[in-house]
């Protein structure tokens, strides 16, 4: 069976694929032969034939298929949607899995005349809550920017080494989790908004010193919180975004220890668990076991929206990561 298939729509998860293109001083690097039949459905061939037929099945259909030619702007019109329901009061992850590498930086953030999935959704809720306001509907917005690595919690608007815990809201929103200690910042304004995501981007380039594989095997959580309210109707509204630069999927290299690599890969391995459980509609879902995928329970499943990116490079020495992140996208069917 050379034909794998994920859901058109399965529940509120949806997955994608980007495959990155070369760029032009990788143009000498062998790049595996990738085609693409329609806007869900690419075919990975390696060039050594072996390998090929060693890998089984290469065809993996996605809910989009983004090829090395697709703008940011491409992808953010699939976005959007997603960005107009939280206003409306859902939960959303958006997340960019694949190895280092890969492209997942790139579309999240993208590069500064390029911008990615984070900066198009600010101006998108900014224009979407000036528009609302029309109606009667007001908005705040109230940001907050983590890092974890190796399972600890990082606050990355504060420089200050704190204690921070995942701990479940007490009161009316008794399914809601909050981060203790954490620095929430209420922006008004697109700019404000865009200096603490600066802010935050310059204090995770400087946890990641060169030596350590921080910057790669951490996960960047960008949450978003969206309370609007409207007067007249004396009616509320509560959303969240939150977008995910996941930590590389590769094997990490033999001199990491093992205990550690265990810790280091844990979120993101129980992330793959909460996925594909939600995905087979499992009556329990691990959500405890690690920290990334504890602190985002009440926005995977129930009725919350997700969107995966599965992003991968296109070269041949890429191959066999290549292979493992489709195959673990386009697992469940
Ligand atoms: P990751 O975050 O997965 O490690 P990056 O996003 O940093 O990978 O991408 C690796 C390199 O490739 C960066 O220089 C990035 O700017 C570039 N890149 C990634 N995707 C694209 C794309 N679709 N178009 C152009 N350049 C890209
Ligand atoms: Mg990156």
């Amino acid at each position: 069976e050379l034909h794998n298939t994920v859901m058109d729509l399965r529940g509120n998860i949806r997955v994608f694929c980007r495959v990155r293109p070369p760029l032009d001083y990788e143009l000498s690097r062998l790049s595996c032969t990738w085609t693409y039949y329609d806007e869900a459905t690419v075919e990975l061939q390696s060039l050594d034939s072996q390998a090929k037929n060693k890998m089984g099945q290469q065809i993996f259909t996605f809910d989009q298929v983004f090829h090395p030619n697709s703008l940011q702007e491409d992808i953010f019109a699939s976005v959007a949607p997603l960005i107009q329901s939280a206003l409306d009061g859902y939960n959303i992850c958006i997340f960019a899995y694949g190895q280092t590498g890969s492209g997942k930086t790139y579309t999240m953030d993208g590069v500064p005349d390029n911008v990615g999935v984070i900066p198009r959704t600010v101006d998108l809720l900014f224009e979407s809550i000036s528009t609302y306001r029309k109606t009667g509907w007001k908005y705040e917005i109230k940001a907050t920017f983590l890092e974890i690595y190796n399972e600890v919690l990082y606050d990355l608007l504060s420089n200050e080494q704190k204690e921070m815990e995942i701990r479940m809201a007490k009161g009316a929103n008794k399914n809601d989790i909050y981060v203790s200690n954490i620095t929430e910042e209420t922006v008004t304004d697109p700019n404000n908004l865009r200096r603490l995501m600066d802010l935050a981007k310059a204090n995770r380039a400087t946890a990641s010193t060169a030596g350590n594989e921080r910057s790669s095997r951490s996960h960047a959580v960008t949450k978003l919180e969206l309370i609007g309210y409207h007067a007249e109707k004396d009616e509320m509204s509560v959303g969240s975004i939150n977008l995910v630069d996941l930590a590389g999927s590769e094997s990490p290299k033999t001199s990491v220890r093992m205990t550690e690599t265990k810790n280091i890969n844990r979120s993101l391995s129980e992330l793959t668990n909460v996925i594909l459980a939600l995905l087979q509609k499992q009556d329990h879902i691990p959500y405890r076991n690690s920290k990334l995928t504890h602190l985002l329970m009440p926005s995977l499943g129930g009725n919350s929206k997700t969107l995966m990116f599965i992003n991968v490079s296109p070269f041949q020495d890429c191959f066999h990561e290549s292979v493992k992140s489709l195959r673990f996208a386009a697992s469940v069917n």
